[in-house]
């Protein structure tokens, strides 16, 4: 199982990616967890990225590149779901190399799909865990407690970067630079769009059956 989940943020991307990889036993790559981790442990890429992504921007390519790419042969993953990455056309290239040396290929590339303004209203109230990193939106999935953690009775926190005016200017961000990507694979033919608004249940039953079809 080789698929990239592309979508802007707060499309779902990475709940829905997190199932796929639980359904098909592939590694769930999410860029933007493994930058917030490198970020919390100081390294010296984090201390590069943490600046873009308070700003709401890329992190550039040539860190980009290197950062997912030694991860995926560090960890010899070669089953995975990719969650925010490649966002631009230079990292779906070089994906795309790096995948075509092993003489691998991409199966799928789904593009979830949702509406600028359900998108600032969906991650402003998206709290995350201090603790486990799980995550809450106040209003859709609340936790028990006003701003614990169910699961391991943490603090839940707003991420910096999904403030509103960060979050508008993340989309124009993702609008802008990952059109390429979208059109890079639409004309390999590997891309499928999928309708990222409604239920949880049903969005994934979309995603299940595009999979399906794509490797079966
Ligand atoms: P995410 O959790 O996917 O929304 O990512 C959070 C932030 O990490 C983004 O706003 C970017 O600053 C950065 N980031 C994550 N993935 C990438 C990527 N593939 N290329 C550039 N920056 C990224």
């Amino acid at each position: 199982m080789r698929l990239l989940m592309l979508g802007p943020p707060g499309a779902g991307k990475g709940t829905q990616a997190k199932r796929l990889a639980d359904r098909y036993g592939a590694s769930h790559v999410a860029s933007g967890d493994l930058l917030r981790a490198a970020v919390a442990q100081g390294t010296d890429l984090g201390r590069q990225a943490s600046e873009y992504m308070d700003r709401g921007e890329y992190v550039p390519d040539e860190l980009m590149i290197s950062f997912i790419l030694d991860h995926l042969a560090d960890n010899e993953i070669s089953d995975f779901i990719l969650d925010g990455f490649p966002r631009t056309l230079a990292q779906a290239e070089a994906l795309d190399a790096a995948l075509a040396k092993n003489g691998l290929e991409l199966e799928v590339v789904i593009s979830l799909d949702v509406a600028d303004a359900e998108i600032v209203e969906r991650i402003s109230g998206r709290r995350v865990c201090t603790g486990c990193g799980r995550t809450y939106h106040v209003s859709v999935d609340p936790p028990s407690s006003e701003g614990v953690c169910d699961a391991c009775g943490a603090a839940l926190e707003q991420r910096t970067d999904d403030k509103p005016e960060t979050v508008k200017h993340r989309l124009e961000v993702y609008r802008q630079g990952t059109a390429p990507v979208v059109s890079h694979y639409r004309s390999s033919g590997l891309l499928v769009d999928v309708d990222g608004v409604g239920e949880l249940e049903e969005v994934t039953k979309r995603i299940d059956e595009v999979v399906e079809e794509a490797i079966g």
